[in-house]
């Protein structure tokens, strides 16, 4: 009985484990497009891991060791790229399957990258700003030999942001002894950031959104949306939803979600909530996010964090599409029931690859020197997004496969092509 169940708890955590779960649809997707063996086995993990440890003086006079990491996925196609996330429960595997899912985003929206992911251990939420910014710089001297404007490009993710893109590449410049904005993207505009890159992954999903209903023959006018997350990604969507005539029913953060089906006051919230992407604390009426993800709607946008449908709750979903901003946010049995019920999925990285697109834009004009306007950003995104989405439909069209594994034979076939011209396999 007791092995039984620790079997049943293995099972489970197999599920939600997100590396196995990325590998599983690698297989699949190199399996379709006809690939030997060892394109998967070159493609299932990191090419480079680093683990650093990074000793941080804390405001107390006390000295903190954070744990670090840094995951390069495949350079055949050109330097890695990818965010770095601050938060407790980074672990290796994690950063991992980010770096395999930046690859794959690359892929799709076709930029000249491979993938690469940071993060550290660490609760931005109880550090001081100068113990974040000892952190941050502590971190960047860690992994400076393995990243650089032609080696590996970070950028922000969860619980990072503009200022904290600004103290890396002051420590980087300072180390490369020049001035390199190029090292990192993300950053705020005077020091070399693109317009648009702060809503960047919103506007990408906002895209998809538009061409899934168009697909799906919903009107966004007056169409219901719910989103969970209300940090960078989930925000900045809810408003651009509410700009397009949408009307958002229900939004959410870490500690609960509001419900109105009248349609939320999404300035007055975006004016209430703080740097970490909190509003709900403000209210006493809140629903679970338990109760948000299965609320009744035309779209749902899963905008906060991992494995939050799954086939525990799938079939509970009561909206016609699901558009995934946040990184793997839905299970692969999640994936299979929605699928079954008729409701389009638009996958994670597809859907949240608007941040990648402009943080190339912005590397681009760090290397050129010569910087673009809002409107030019906004018109190259919308192209790069319409013409994915449609390349990733038509794949799951004519294919016969789900959203997801289209997207994923999309993202591959590049870097295997890639690796196969450089001589790898
Ligand atoms: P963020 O830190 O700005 O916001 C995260 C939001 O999720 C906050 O509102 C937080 O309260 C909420 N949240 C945290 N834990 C939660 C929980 N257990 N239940 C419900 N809500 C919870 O992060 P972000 O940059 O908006 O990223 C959100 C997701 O989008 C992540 O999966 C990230 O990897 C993905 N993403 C972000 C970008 C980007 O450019 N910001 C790009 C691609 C993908």
């Amino acid at each position: 009985m007791v092995a039984e169940k620790s079997n049943e708890q293995t099972n489970k955590e197999d599920k939600l484990d997100v590396l196995k779960s990325t590998q599983i649809v690698i297989h699949k997707a190199l399996e379709r497009l006809g690939y030997p063996e060892e394109v998967y086995e070159l493609l299932k993990e990191p090419l480079r891991m680093l683990t650093v440890k990074i000793p941080v003086r804390m405001d107390d006079g006390s000295v903190k060791i954070f744990t670090g990491y840094r995951a390069q996925h495949n350079d055949s196609v050109g330097p890695t790229k990818g965010g770095i996330r601050f938060h407790p429960n980074v672990t290796e595997k994690e950063v991992k399957a980010l770096s395999i899912w930046m690859s794959l985003k690359c892929g799709i929206v076709d930029l000249p990258y491979g993938g690469g992911k940071g993060g550290i251990v660490c609760d931005p939420r109880e550090m001081s700003f100068r113990e974040l910014e000892r952190l941050s710089r502590g971190y960047v001297r860690a992994i400076s030999q393995i990243v650089g404007p032609t080696k590996d490009i970070p950028a922000p993710d969860v619980f990072t942001n503009s200022q904290i893109m600004a103290w890396m590449m002051d420590e980087y410049s300072r180390i490369d002894e020049f001035n390199s904005p190029g090292f990192i993207t993300g950053k705020p505009l005077v020091l070399g950031g693109s317009h648009g890159r702060e809503s960047a992954t919103a506007k990408g999903v906002t895209i998809c959104i538009h061409e899934a209903a168009k697909k799906c023959g919903i009107e966004l006018q007056g169409a219901k949306v719910v989103v969970q997350g209300f940090g960078n990604a989930g925000s900045y969507l809810a408003k651009f939803m509410h700009d397009a005539g949408a009307v958002v029913v229900g939004i959410s953060d870490a500690y609960g979600g509001l419900y109105d089906p009248k349609g939320l006051d999404i300035d007055y919230l975006l004016d209430r909530r703080d740097s970490f992407g909190t509003v709900t604390k403000l209210f006493n009426n809140t629903i679970t996010n338990k109760e948000l993800l299965e609320l009744e709607c035309d779209i749902l946008v899963p905008a906060a964090i991992e494995n939050q449908i799954t086939e525990e709750n799938a079939h509970n979903i009561r909206a016609k599409i699901v558009v995934e901003a946040a990184n793997g946010p839905t299970t692969i049995q999640g994936t299979q029931i929605l699928t079954e019920r008729g409701i389009l999925l638009v996958p994670d990285v597809l859907a949240s690859a608007g941040g990648v697109t402009v943080s190339y834009f912005e590397w681009v004009q760090n290397n050129q020197g010569y910087y673009w306007t809002e409107e030019e950003v906004e018109e190259k995104l919308e192209k790069v997004m319409v013409k994915s989405f449609n390349t990733v439909y038509e794949t799951s069209q004519n294919r016969r496969v789900d959203m997801r594994l289209a997207a994923y034979m999309v993202g591959t076939r590049k870097m295997a092509e890639a690796s196969r011209f450089r001589g790898w396999i």
